[in-house]
C-alpha cells in the first residue's frame, strides 16, 4: 500500500510547532508495510488543503490529514475534502447531543457553544472514526475508486489514540495476507567516533544480510541503527536481531544497549547497581548535569550518593581538598585536577566510586593548549 500525509495548520508553515504528527506516522506505518510515498504540510486554508489532498489522492490513492476538526473557523479540514469528494456536510444530531451532554459531564459553565457544531457536521457516507481522547470525530472517507482519506485530529495524544484504536486496524484489514513491512533496531555506542566504527565493522560498516546500517552520531554516542526492508515481521525481527548481535560482537567494548530507548545513564546505574558500588560526583563545567542525569532517573538513590558542584577554585580546594599547588602547576582544566576532585568527592561522601569533571564549557576562556570543548 502507497500512502500520502498531509499536515494541517498554519502554526506548522510558520516553524512554531514541529510536526511531530507526520514523523510519528511515518514510523507507525512503514513497521505495518505501508510505504509512505510523500508528505506535505499545508495552511489552514480551504483550497490549500484541497490541492494537497486532490494530488496525493490523485498519485497514491490513500491520503492520512492531520489538524484543522476542531471547533473555530480556521478549521477547514473536513468541509474541504467533503467538496473534493462531492459530498455534503451532515449535522448528526445524536453527536451533538453527545457532546451537550459531555460538556455538561466535565461542569463546564453554561451551554456548549454553538462553534461546537461544525466538529458534528459529518461528510455524507463518511465513517466515523470514535475520539476516545478529545471532542472532535475523526473521519475516515471513501470514494467509488476505493480511494480514501483519513482525517485525524492534530493534537499529537488525540491522534495517536485513535491511529492506534480506530484507523490501524482498518489499514492492517485493508493489507490483508502477508506483510512486508520495514522495521529497525538499534545498537548503542558511546566513547568511539563515528569514524573510527567502520574499521571496527569491517564487512558490516555497508549493512549486514541485505539489511542497511544508518550511522546517527549525538551527543552520548552513535547509535547503529539496521533496517530491514519487505520481509514479513517475524523473519524480519529475526533477521534484526542476528545482525544485532554481529555489530555489537565488532564494536564490543562501546556498545551499552541495543534498544534505542535505553538511557546511557541508566546503564551505569544498573551496572554499579549489580556490583553493589556507590557513586558520587564532583562537577565543575558541566555544574550538576551529571547528578542531574543520574538523579532524574528513579530508584538512583541506593546507587547516587550525592555531588559537589565545584565551579570555583576556592570550592575545589574547601570541598574536595583539590590542592593548590596542583591547581597553580596544572590549572583547573587539567586531569590532574579532574583526579584530586574525584578522589576528594569519593572520600567525603565515603562512595566507592568518584567522578571528577572539569574543562572549558566556553564560549569563551579557550586556548590553543586548552580549547572550548577540553573536558
Ligand atoms: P482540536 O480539535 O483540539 O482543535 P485540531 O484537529 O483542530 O484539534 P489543530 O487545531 O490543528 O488540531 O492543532 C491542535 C494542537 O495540536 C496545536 O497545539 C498544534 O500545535 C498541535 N499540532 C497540530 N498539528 C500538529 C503536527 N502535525 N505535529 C505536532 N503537533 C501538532
Amino acid at each position: 500500500m502507497h500512502l500520502e500525509i498531509v499536515t494541517i495548520g498554519d502554526e506548522l508553515l510558520l516553524g512554531l510547532t514541529i510536526d511531530t504528527n507526520a514523523a510519528w506516522l511515518a514510523r507507525e506505518l512503514a513497521a505495518d508495510g505501508v510505504s509512505i510515498v510523500r508528505r506535505a504540510s499545508v495552511g489552514d486554508d480551504a483550497e490549500m488543503i484541497a490541492d494537497a489532498v486532490r494530488d496525493a489522492l490523485d498519485r497514491s490513492g490513500a491520503v492520512i490529514t492531520t489538524g484543522g476538526l476542531g471547533p473555530t473557523a480556521d478549521d477547514m479540514t473536513k468541509p474541504s475534502i467533503a467538496a473534493l469528494f462531492g459530498r455534503e456536510m451532515i449535522f448528526d444530531e445524536p453527536r451533538w447531543e453527545a457532546l451537550k451532554q459531555l460538556w455538561r459531564d466535565r461542569g463546564r459553565p453554561g451551554e456548549l457553544p454553538d462553534s461546537n457544531r461544525q466538529q458534528v457536521m459529518i461528510p455524507a457516507g463518511a465513517h466515523v472514526l470514535t475520539n476516545r481522547h478529545g471532542t472532535a470525530p475523526a473521519i475516515f472517507l471513501e470514494d467509488d475508486g476505493g480511494r480514501w482519506v483519513a482525517m485525524l485530529p492534530g493534537v499529537p495524544r488525540e491522534m495517536r489514540g485513535i491511529f492506534h484504536e480506530e484507523l490501524q486496524p482498518l489499514i492492517r484489514r485493508r493489507l490483508g495476507g502477508p506483510r512486508a513491512v520495514v522495521r529497525t533496531r538499534t545498537v548503542r555506542t558511546t566513547g568511539v567516533a563515528e569514524s573510527q566504527l567502520p574499521t571496527l565493522l569491517g564487512d558490516a560498516a555497508r549493512g549486514i544480510d541485505g539489511m542497511s546500517l544508518a550511522y546517527l552520531p549525538g551527543q552520548e554516542g552513535v547509535d547503529l541503527r539496521l533496517t530491514v526492508r519487505g520481509a514479513d515481521p517475524e523473519s524480519s525481527d529475526a533477521r534484526l536481531a542476528a545482525g544485532c548481535a554481529v555489530l555489537a560482537e565488532r564494536v564490543g567494548k562501546f556498545v551499552y544497549a541495543d534498544m534505542a530507548t535505553t538511557d546511557l545513564a541508566e546503564v551505569v546505574l544498573g551496572a554499579c547497581r549489580a556490583r553493589a558500588l556507590r557513586l558520587a560526583v564532583a562537577e565543575s563545567c558541566t555544574g550538576g548535569l551529571l547528578g542531574a542525569r543520574v538523579t532524574a532517573i528513579p530508584g538512583s538513590s541506593d546507587v547516587m550518593a550525592g555531588g559537589v558542584i565545584a565551579y570555583d577554585n576556592a570550592v575545589k580546594q574547601a570541598q574536595l581538598g583539590v590542592a593548590a599547588a596542583t591547581l597553580a602547576a596544572h590549572g583547573a582544566v587539567s586531569e590532574a585536577v579532574a583526579r584530586e576532585m574525584a578522589a576528594g568527592v569519593r572520600a567525603r561522601l565515603g562512595t566507592a566510586i568518584g567522578v571528577g569533571i572539569t574543562g572549558v564549557a566556553g564560549p569563551g576562556g579557550g586556548t590553543p593548549e586548552k580549547p572550548v570543548g577540553l573536558v
